[in-house]
């Protein structure tokens, strides 16, 4: 069958080239005679495919010694939980902002941990938009972020200057723009938007701010310090995930980093907003500042041609356009792999529609 135009919105789509090079090294892994998938994590083929993984990710994001990396299992979603379990001091307060369902589910276990402001949400508008008159003093142990909106396709274009740590979930953004990274202490995101398969989460720490909570006999598996101590491997890493992620970030490497990265998105993102804006019967979901290069959601503004579009975009070749559930209307996620020849298809389609 020939290969659709997937616009999924994760797992997603990644390089045709990750793909193969994957299958290959579960069939034999470095020539080696043996699978990828059945070699022990502390052989040195593996360690190897860990310690590129790790610097690999420094390289592309600019950062120095100061920062570390690691790869957990878990999802994004743990470290909703692992955060605030290693920077939110015993009796100490974060601050929140609260731009969508993720950002809420990050707020939610925090609280568990102990005291939280939100200092900005558009909850009640829907997350349309993105919150931008608030403040971060001192008093705060932390402020977290969500820098894509995956759901309702928003996004921090410009990132607050706080006056404590930075925190941020790019679970569906990372590597798709230059940022200064070196202004964010932790960094989290799950593999599965934007740079390898489900089963693993970057998690990319600046080493100095642990250990400052006065949280004793933390559970070591929770604990970056052990994580770390551990290069990434205080028990058995997802493999294979790990080693896919490490080939869609070659690619990107291969291919001009972030910077080029950015570019193309930029070029497919304006392609598709354009259509939209262009066209009588669609229009987007959020507010025009806020749009995300990444996650493109928006709605038939007459119901009555439903019916039509969903027909031609299927009889295109496009999978995965539907809105997430909670949204409803459409969604293209056009995530780093994804071909402008994808988008371009797309823009056909709703052109066709009348
Ligand atoms: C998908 C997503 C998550 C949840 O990721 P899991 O790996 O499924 O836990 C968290 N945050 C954002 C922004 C997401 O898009």
């Amino acid at each position: 069958m020939s290969k659709k135009h997937n616009f999924s919105a994760g797992p997603c789509i990644l390089p045709q080239e990750v793909f193969q090079k994957s299958a290959e090294a579960i069939l034999d892994f470095n020539g080696i005679g043996l699978s990828l998938l059945e070699i022990s994590h502390r052989s040195k083929d593996f360690v190897a495919v860990m310690d590129e993984a790790r610097a690999i990710v420094k390289r592309l994001m600019n950062l120095g010694d100061d920062y570390e990396v690691l790869y957990l299992g878990g999802g994004a979603s743990l470290q909703f939980a692992m955060v605030p379990y290693n920077i939110l001091k015993v009796g100490g307060k974060a601050a929140y902002l609260d731009t969508g369902v993720w950002a809420a589910g990050a707020i939610k276990e925090a609280k568990k941990v102990g005291e939280v402001d939100v200092v900005g949400s558009s909850k009640e508008d829907n997350y349309s938009y993105i919150p931008k008159d608030y403040k971060v003093g001192s008093e705060y142990d932390y402020f977290h972020c969500t820098s894509n909106n995956t759901i309702y396709g928003t996004q921090i274009k410009e990132f607050p200057k706080v006056d404590t740590l930075m925190v941020c979930d790019m679970s569906s953004d990372i590597f798709s723009r230059q940022l200064d990274f070196s202004k964010f202490d932790l960094i989290y995101a799950g593999a599965q938007k934007n740079m390898g398969p489900a089963g693993v989460t970057l998690v990319v720490i600046k080493k100095e701010i642990l250990g400052n909570t006065g949280r004793e006999n933390m559970f070591s598996i929770l604990d970056y310090s052990q994580h770390i101590s551990k290069e990434s491997m205080y028990n058995t890493p997802p493999v294979f995930p790990i080693f896919a992620t490490l080939l869609t970030l070659q690619h990107l490497e291969n291919n001009g980093g972030i910077a080029a990265a950015e570019e193309r998105n930029i070029t497919k993102a304006k392609l598709l907003y354009d259509a939209i804006d262009n066209h009588p019967l669609f229009e987007t979901y959020c507010h025009e500042e806020d749009r995300s290069l990444m996650n493109v959601s928006f709605k038939l503004i007459d119901d009555s041609k439903k019916e039509q579009f969903d027909a031609a975009w299927k009889s295109a070749g496009i999978s995965g356009l539907n809105g997430h559930r909670s949204l409803g209307g459409y969604r293209a996620s056009i995530y780093n792999a994804l071909p402008i020849e994808s988008v371009q298809v797309l823009v056909d389609v709703m052109n066709s529609i009348n």
